[in-house]
């Protein structure tokens, strides 16, 4: 058969020689063309949070179809859409006061970035337009998204992007926080803080190799973002609905920033859907003057999707798959400790939750997409993050014979790259 579907990242001279073809899905596990079953331990792209075929999330889309395919949100809104962001707000304590759809989590950064500017426009301070990002971060790849991107392989050969763009420096493991809040300041001090409408940052940055923010590098974000008016973002595209074992994982560091966007994880993968999440000190200027954002997407917010996330959020907390993950992420984190000690190609385990990356020796250049590409052979799903991290991020519903099956494949995997490599 002819392959003229081109992928996403994907290398397709690669692809096409040995092409992963995925038929069907059950729970944690995916099945190609020839029924091969794989272990799906990066949740397909980090979305599957509920694993596959979950037939009350596709019978709960197919009774809202009926009701309101094709409404969109222009001038007009849908019930279930309405439902969906009180209920979302709700179960956050309603710490923000509205939400703005998209389509996902790039859209969502492009709408945070948005919203950002026009705020300040509105407010007067035209001056503030910069946003500022950390190094190796990803926030997506549309131009605003890459913009802010910090993983440079990523946006070359694609430029110019935004002017405005500031990056920050991230957490290495060699310095301390005090040390690296410092680096942090002096580059936002002298960009000016005055010009500068948004500090954008994932709590746990995932691409960018797992690499938790610390709690008081996110404090010391918001307090210089309270003292120089500047937006504090959270892109919880990721650690959002659940993936650190929290409902997001703002909640976990107690810090509220301004605006958080969302998307992946919010449909569990059953339908195309991100976000914004806006404080009322932001949306309090749209909601009671006279503007009009210009601004969203066809199909941002579309009711089959907002089913899909409502549907979503209630099994996560109704069948308390975060309580769930809190249980088992100890056992996850010491299968994965136990192979750090077990392979010297093992330098490091980091993250939270269901959400961790085996940070591999990075002297052997391509070992994490090796142990990928070997992985699979094995029947375990993965992708490499950058800085040769492997990615562990399961459907946050795997139960211990999941995390037994990803430790037993990931052993025999790592078994068998030492071995050509050490
Ligand atoms: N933000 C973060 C933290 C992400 O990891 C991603 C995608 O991986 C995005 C934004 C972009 O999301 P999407 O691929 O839905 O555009």
């Amino acid at each position: 058969m002819k392959y003229q579907l081109w992928n996403n990242f994907s290398n397709m001279a690669d692809f096409i020689k040995n092409p992963l073809i995925i038929t069907r899905g059950e729970g944690s596990y995916v099945y190609d063309k020839n029924d091969k079953e794989y272990v799906d331990a990066i949740s397909g792209i980090w979305n599957v949070n509920l694993g596959y075929s979950r037939t009350d999330i596709i019978d709960f889309m197919y009774e809202k179809s009926n009701e309101v395919t094709g409404v969109s949100l222009f001038g007009r809104a849908h019930q279930i859409g309405i439902e969906y962001a009180n209920e979302l707000l709700n179960r956050l304590d309603n710490d923000f006061d509205a939400v703005f759809f998209t389509t996902g989590g790039s859209d969502a950064v492009e709408t945070a970035i948005k919203i950002s500017r026009s705020f300040f426009y509105h407010s007067g301070k035209q001056e503030k337009f910069k946003i500022a990002h950390f190094e190796n971060s990803y926030h997506g790849v549309s131009y605003g998204a890459l913009s802010v991107m910090g993983i440079n392989s990523n946006t070359t050969g694609t430029g110019p992007m935004l002017p405005g763009s500031i990056t920050l420096p991230k957490p290495t493991s060699v310095e301390s926080s005090d040390i690296h809040w410092e680096l942090i300041e002096r580059k936002l001090n002298n960009e000016n803080p005055d010009t500068i409408a948004a500090i954008i940052v994932e709590p746990i940055m995932g691409a960018g190799g797992i690499i938790p923010i610390e709690s008081i590098i996110l404090k010391k974000l918001r307090e210089y973002c309270n003292h120089h008016d500047i937006i504090l973002i959270f892109d919880e595209v990721v650690t959002g609905f659940g993936r650190t074992g929290n409902l997001f994982a703002y909640k976990m560091h107690n810090i509220r920033p301004d605006l958080i966007t969302v998307a992946k994880g919010m449909t569990a993968g059953y339908a195309p859907l991100g976000g914004v999440l806006v404080s009322e000190k932001i949306y309090e200027l749209f909601k009671t003057n006279d503007i009009v954002f210009r601004h969203g997407f066809t199909y941002g917010g579309h009711p089959i999707s907002c089913a899909a996330a409502y549907k979503t959020l209630r099994i996560l907390l109704e069948e308390n798959v975060i309580d769930h993950v809190r249980q088992k992420e100890e056992l996850l984190w010491k299968y994965l400790l136990d192979l750090s000690f077990e392979f010297d190609l093992v330098q490091e385990v980091r993250g939270k939750g269901f959400m961790y990356g085996l940070k591999l020796d990075s002297k052997f250049q391509g070992i994490a997409k090796t142990v990928s590409v070997k992985a699979q052979e094995n029947g375990l799903l993965f992708r490499p993050a950058e800085e040769e991290v492997v990615v562990v991020m399961p459907p946050l519903t795997s139960d211990e014979n999941v995390l037994k099956d990803i430790y037993n494949k990931l052993q025999k995997t790592l078994h068998e790259v030492s071995s050509q490599f050490i």
